[in-house]
């Protein structure tokens, strides 16, 4: 572990008790809110801001719509029953799961999963059984040393004190990345890479969590959502940082 390492473990220590605030590194209150300074809690884009929202993935929709679902949502048929996104993937949010993500600065999916937690959620959602995150391939968790979906996922099971499977689902290497690819081919790329790991026996009448760190088109947690209710999952809830808007 070089020195650097050390230094993020020992941050990794300090940040969660609101020192500093997460976005600016401003000196903060000890009461703020997910760690933030006033200034960046009134910047960053939290969805319970928004009164109208997609009834199924909660993204915020025009007041003027005529419909209560997105436009991806009134188009793409979604085999998630909900979804719950904490912040639009704005500016401030995009630095912070940056961070996360690249940058090993675990300890924000703790203040995450804390926003998430804080979004009104219908009581009759939180009869849950387990919390799964969405997989990376072998190979991406190789490279990066860690699947951030999985460490938000455990953040969200501290919290709601659910038992946590992390290898239910598998990914399946295709060679390419989401993130690299235009919604069309998203859908095509993740079709078939989802595995349910039969290790397990099904996911019979189950209620699951799914996580995920950021909802952009869905293509990946919508077919994570299909294998799980292909084996019998009997309500899957997704759980994301971030939502992006659409353009
Ligand atoms: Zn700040
Ligand atoms: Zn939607």
């Amino acid at each position: 572990m070089n020195d650097y390492k050390w230094l993020d473990k020992i941050l990794e220590a300090i940040f969660p008790r609101n020192v500093v605030c997460l976005y600016c590194g401003d000196e903060i209150e000890k009461n703020n809110k997910y760690s933030l300074c006033e200034g960046c809690y009134e910047r960053m884009d939290f969805v319970s801001l928004y009164e109208k929202r997609c009834i199924i993935c909660n993204r915020p929709i025009s007041k003027n719509s005529p419909y209560d679902k997105c436009r991806d949502c009134l188009q793409e048929y979604r085999y998630f029953d909900l979804l719950i996104p904490a912040v639009v993937y704005g500016d401030l949010a995009k630095h912070l799961l940056h961070d996360l993500k690249y940058h090993d600065k675990r300890y924000l999916s703790y203040h995450f999963a804390h926003m998430i937690n804080d979004m009104e959620i219908p009581s009759s959602v939180f009869d849950f059984d387990l919390i799964v995150p969405v997989p990376s391939s072998v190979k991406k968790k190789r490279s990066r040393g860690y699947n951030q979906a999985q460490i938000l996922a455990k953040s969200i099971s501290e919290s709601l004190k659910l038992d946590i499977i992390s290898d239910l689902l598998i990914k399946i290497d295709t060679g390419l990345d989401q993130n690299q690819l235009g919604k069309k081919d998203r859908k095509k790329n993740i079709e078939g890479a989802i595995e349910f790991n039969y290790k397990y026996a099904s996911a019979e009448n189950k209620s699951i969590i799914l996580v995920d760190d950021i909802f952009t088109t869905g293509a990946t947690v919508n077919e994570c959502s299909k294998i799980l209710k292909e084996n019998g999952a009997k309500r899957v809830v997704v759980m994301v940082s971030a939502i992006a808007s659409l353009e």
